[in-house]
């Protein structure tokens, strides 16, 4: 036995979560600053829950709602300074992953008015207004990581995160997610297939991490098969299982980190504007086929949980994939391949996911070729 298990959010996953522990909301001071995209917190009863919270606990509140997919830190930056001049003793998050990461960036740059964009990204723990996440995507289980995906002044994805980055309490409610059309319910709960698959065989992986993402899957790919056949939409039912295994899948990758599908992927969001778990899942079937032979006991435990062999599992995620996009040139694969260098994420990768291997497969998947 040898494993590290570190989550310290409160997480509240059930149907109803905000309404039934309001108190949450009390404990942490008397103004609050919530952070969420343009609509969609609106649309799916989020931010009503969360606003009728807030009164009932009386604290006074303010909206920012100004960020968007892959946000920027820029606009993070702003959220602090906003924080700051309302006086905020808390922040909370509501929306998918890019409300939520940008919510923990926030969080610090309002708890600290001396915090530059780029200190962000500095490895050590930085101070941070308390913090509540309220998700309403099932997908990057950013309610339960310290990461943060953030875009900075030039253009690039980025991962950040720390101690001071979690949510003191999160909540899970599949409910908000009904609202989410069938390409973002494909796209996020593919996301959350990748966090599974990437960590499952990520070199960090240990018992507990390997257990989470297996539970994920086993959630994730009926689910996922579900909302394609379905002519309507898909059931409460249904959506509680994806909610249920991105938030495992989420467990899993605040161990492991991710691996080369999530990097390389990057690109495919900021240059051709396919969204996040399309942009990973377009590397999966590669990264299947690059990792099994590389660990085939673990595989076949994998496997065997599934009832699917490696072929199937490619060939599922292959369907419910729907991302079109121009090749990469020569020359943005070369700017990439320089950017790979130093990445965490290539090194997380198992056997020596060295430049060539990576060429491979960037010239296989980003140019399209062979
Ligand atoms: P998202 O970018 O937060 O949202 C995608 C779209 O879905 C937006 O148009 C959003 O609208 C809409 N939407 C969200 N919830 C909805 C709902 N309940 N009903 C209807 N529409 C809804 O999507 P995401 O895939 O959850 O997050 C992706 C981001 O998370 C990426 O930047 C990715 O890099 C990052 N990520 C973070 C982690 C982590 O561990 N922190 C892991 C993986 C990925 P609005 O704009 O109106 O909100
Ligand atoms: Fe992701």
């Amino acid at each position: 036995m040898e494993f590290l298990f570190d989550m310290p959010v409160r997480l509240f996953a059930q149907q109803n979560a905000v309404e039934k522990h309001q108190e949450e909301f009390g404990k942490y001071g008397k103004r609050c600053l919530i952070v969420t995209g343009h609509n969609s917190a609106k649309a799916c009863g989020a931010l009503d829950n969360v606003t009728k919270a807030l009164d009932n606990q009386g604290i006074a509140w303010k909206v920012f709602d100004q960020v968007g997919q892959n946000p920027l830190v820029s606009v993070c930056y702003q959220g602090g300074r906003e924080a700051i001049a309302f006086g905020a003793d808390f922040i909370v998050g509501i929306g998918g992953g890019s409300p939520l990461d940008a919510a923990k960036a926030v969080a610090a740059f309002g708890a600290d008015p001396e915090l530059t964009p780029e200190g962000l990204y500095q490895p050590h723990r930085l101070s941070a207004l308390p913090l509540l996440l309220v998700g309403t995507t099932a997908g990057t289980g950013s309610e339960v990581t310290r990461f943060s995906v953030l875009t900075d002044d030039k253009g690039h994805k980025r991962s950040w995160g720390n101690a001071s980055s979690y949510a003191r309490a999160s909540f899970g409610d599949p409910r908000y997610t009904l609202s989410l059309n069938r390409k973002f319910t494909l796209s996020t709960g593919l996301d959350a297939v990748a966090h599974a698959l990437e960590s499952y065989f990520s070199v960090e992986g240990d018992q507990v991490s390997q257990s989470f993402a297996m539970m994920a899957l086993k959630l994730l790919l009926p689910a996922l098969k579900e909302v394609w056949l379905a002519e309507g939409e898909p059931t409460l039912e249904c959506r509680e299982r994806l909610y249920l295994g991105s938030l495992y899948g989420g467990m899993a990758i605040n161990r492991t980190g991710t691996a080369f599908c999530h990097t390389m992927g990057y690109w495919l969001s900021e240059e051709r504007e396919i969204p996040h778990g399309f942009a990973c899942a377009v590397f999966l079937p590669d990264f299947i086929q690059y990792t099994v032979p590389l660990a085939p006991e673990k595989a076949m435990k994998l496997f065997s949980a599934l009832g699917m062999y490696a072929q199937e599992l490619c060939d599922t995620i292959i369907m419910l994939t729907d991302a079109e996009y121009e090749p990469a040139t020569d020359e943005e694969l070369e700017g990439l391949l320089d950017r790979w260098e130093n990445s965490p994420n290539m090194k997380r990768t198992p056997g020596s996911f060295d430049r060539q291997q990576q060429r491979r497969i960037a010239e296989k998947v980003l140019q399209k070729k062979g």
